[in-house]
């Protein structure tokens, strides 16, 4: 089963991702994780990626792909995968196309987690990030067994750069100008599939597997 999450950020692709890697047991494949673990590590492609990154810009598409296409042709990938923040403007869209044309094959579904703006703004500033293994929490949603404290690895939580205020506004407005014409893109190809991301995690995943198991 090969998918693609969409939505804003914030709108809880990546806890959807997780959950649909460990229920359907393919690879989640978050290129903002492969990112900061990249800066975490100090590499070449960190420290690109990083200044991008901090101003709530997207990482050029050239560095984005070459990474995506090399994961996805990785062993672990035979059974399918589930991309998380990949594709995010439409050349990376046309890109992941081409590279799985030449293998013959295509994409199952594009799943649009769906929540409006106002509520991405509040739900952000409550976010919390392990740098150290890339779990997230939310201070009321789902807080961590003891605050500040991530549960799986017991590294400290922090409010990720990208996660502050004025950073989300800028991430909003990009998501809306590159991001959001795949819903389109997706639409045209028969694939998409659209989920209310305002519902409480376990419904948004309830829906998912429904279109999953259709
Ligand atoms: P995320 O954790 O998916 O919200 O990604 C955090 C940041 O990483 C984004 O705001 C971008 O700066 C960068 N990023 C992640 N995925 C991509 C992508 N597919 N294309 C460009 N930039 C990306």
């Amino acid at each position: 089963m090969k998918l693609i999450m969409l939505g804003a950020p914030g709108a809880g692709k990546g806890t959807q991702a997780k959950q649909i890697a460990k229920a359907y047991a393919i690879p989640h494949i978050s290129t903002g994780d492969i990112f900061r673990a990249n800066i975490k590590n100090n590499t070449e492609l960190g420290k690109k990626a990083k200044t991008y990154m901090d101003a709530g810009q997207l990482v050029p598409d050239e560095l984005t792909c070459d990474l995506v296409m090399d994961r996805i042709h990785q062993e672990d990938c035979s059974n399918g995968f589930v991309l998380d923040g990949f594709p995010r403007t439409i050349p990376q869209a046309q890109a992941l196309t081409k590279a799985l044309e030449a293998d013959g094959e295509t994409m199952d579904y594009a799943i649009d987690v769906d929540v409006p703006d106002d509520n991405i703004v509040k739900r952000m500033g409550g976010r919390r990030a392990c740098l150290n293994c890339g779990a997230t929490y939310h201070v009321v949603s789902i807080p961590p067994k003891k605050e500040g404290i991530c549960d799986a690895c017991g590294s400290e939580l922090v409010l990720r750069d990208d996660d502050k205020p004025e950073t989300v506004q800028e991430r909003l407005r990009v998501y809306h100008e590159q991001t959001q014409p795949l819903i389109s893109y997706y639409e045209e190809q028969g694939i998409l599939r659209s989920v209310d991301g305002t519902v409480p995690m376990e419904a948004v995943f309830a829906s998912i597997q429904k279109i999953l198991e259709a």
